[in-house]
């Protein structure tokens, strides 16, 4: 299971489990990259 991501921003974002990453990643890309918006799949892709 994936729980880490390296965004390319240089922020550092984990989860629990893969739902909690994708939302946290998602909650991030808000905030700092509103001009991003990545499917469940392309997130997951990104992490390890
Ligand atoms: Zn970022």
């Amino acid at each position: 299971m994936k729980t880490r991501l390296n965004c390319p921003c240089g922020e550092y974002i984990r989860g629990a489990d893969e739902d909690e990453l994708v939302r946290e990643t998602r909650r991030h890309l808000a905030a700092h990259h509103p001009d991003h918006d990545y499917t469940r799949e392309e997130i997951l892709f990104i992490a390890y």
